[in-house]
């Protein structure tokens, strides 16, 4: 694993300093963050008409991915698309590939975007380790650095080394700033998605309702988007294996429980961001034991990695975490399988919910705890068929993820890529 090198800048003010030459050196095409996309054209010498943005936005989103539909989604003439796409192509924006669609048939020439054109900056601070990467806009990491997080370390602290390390990155691949196209920031907590700020308790020292964009405004100009692990997580399974799934659950089975509905592309965050926090859900249990929320009886009490390992040790087996309990599963200790197949149950039990509310097509299982695999599903399977109608459990899947543990820093770059280019980046500001 690589860490990051100790920056050499240790009073807050050389930092400052520090990245202000930065600042003075790179950021100059760094222009409003809110024309972003705009600021990358101007840096790659694309001088793009606005008739071309939804164009490129229907690629990006795969919406449209053939000039026949391109003609019928924008309602413009073949004649007129062709001229557009021209300029596309010759702005080295877009490219074409021989593929097979998803529905099947002989391979044809698909539009793509061109996924050097930009480069996003993906962080995901887990409560373990810190991930920073550079990505194209497949997403694929084109360089990335892990060190250890530091819960007890300030917001500004952590983000002036992510600003760092993020430069180093950007030569060791040799491009400029003026390339990236945002940040997204993953993290262990409830964020309030519009404003990019933390909300409620967090396991992370003085992150609670900081500023984020507030401090890269200042610091490192680039739009910023900031979301929460399971949502994230979610995204890039999503994304990566089922990109044509329209109903789509994710759970996050790890120390902690959460969960991450997509729905035709988009994450639901619901009113207040705390949609699908499935942890705190409480079961109905003769003895409900006490969550860490101070509630008796939630799901992540009974299921949770966290809930699991205080089990273990009542038992005299020492874990205390869920990378604990599923080695002792991987070792085969019996009371550790035993457990894992009665919390199985409890994911069940909430997941009949779920299918009931939102009825699905697919379930995907992600965290820690899914490496268990059928000791873990088969509970879940069973209460499913067994809470729910037959019409909602047809058709449905309940699989494990597959992205492992680079979902969060892939969601993190899907978050950005589907901001700036496929949303409201290519929209020109009013
Ligand atoms: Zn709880």
């Amino acid at each position: 694993m690589k860490s990051f090198p100790k920056p050499q800048i240790s009073a807050s003010d050389s930092r400052q300093r520090w990245l202000l030459q930065l600042t003075e050196r790179n950021y100059a095409l760094a222009s409003a963050a809110s024309n972003r996309i705009d600021a990358v054209f101007e840096a790659r010498g694309v001088q793009l008409p606005d008739e071309c943005r939804q164009l490129l936005s229907l690629i990006a989103k795969h919406t449209a991915v053939s000039r026949s539909e391109l003609e019928t989604l924008s309602g413009t003439s073949r004649t007129t698309i062709v001229q557009r796409l021209g300029l596309l192509f010759a702005a080295d924006l877009i490219r074409e590939t021989e593929e097979k669609q998803a529905t099947g048939g002989r391979p044809s020439k698909l539009l793509r975007v061109n996924e050097g054109f930009a480069l996003v900056i993906a962080v995901d601070i887990g409560e373990s380790l810190t991930r920073v990467a550079l990505t194209d806009l497949t997403p694929q990491i084109l360089a990335e650095e892990v060190c250890p997080t530091n819960l007890e370390s300030s917001p500004t602290l952590v983000l002036a080394e992510i600003a760092v390390c993020a430069h180093r990155l950007l030569e060791q691949i040799g491009r400029p700033l003026s390339h990236v196209l945002g940040i997204g920031l993953c993290l262990p907590s409830r964020i309030d998605y519009r404003n990019a700020r933390v909300f409620g308790p967090c396991v992370m020292y003085g992150w609670e309702d900081f500023d984020i964009r507030g401090w890269f405004a200042e610091h490192f100009p680039m739009p910023v988007f900031a979301d929460n692990d399971v949502n994230l997580m979610a995204l890039a399974e999503y994304k990566h294996y089922w990109p044509n799934e329209d109903h789509f659950f994710f759970i996050k089975a790890g120390t902690g429980i959460g969960g991450g509905i997509v729905i035709r592309g988009e994450v639901y965050r619901g009113g207040k961001g705390t949609a699908a926090d499935i942890g705190h859900i409480q079961l109905d249990l003769p003895n409900p034991p006490l969550c860490r929320c101070g509630k008796l009886g939630c799901l992540e009490a009974y299921s949770g990695g966290w809930a699991i390992a205080r089990d273990l040790r009542a038992k005299g087996i020492e874990a205390n975490n869920s990378r604990d309990v599923i080695n002792l599963v991987k070792r085969n200790v019996p009371e550790a399988i035993q457990l894992l197949r009665v919390a199985g149950k409890g994911f069940g039990e909430v997941a009949a919910n779920v299918v009931s509310v939102l009825n699905p097509n697919l379930i995907v299982l992600g965290g820690t705890l899914a490496e268990a695999d059928e000791h873990l599903m088969v509970g879940i399977r069973e209460l499913v068929n067994q809470r729910c109608l037959p019409l909602a459990t047809q058709t449905l899947q309940i699989v494990k993820a597959r992205t492992g543990d680079r979902a969060g820093i892939l969601g993190a770059a899907q978050l950005v890529i589907d901001e700036q280019l496929v949303g409201a980046g290519l929209r020109r500001p009013d």
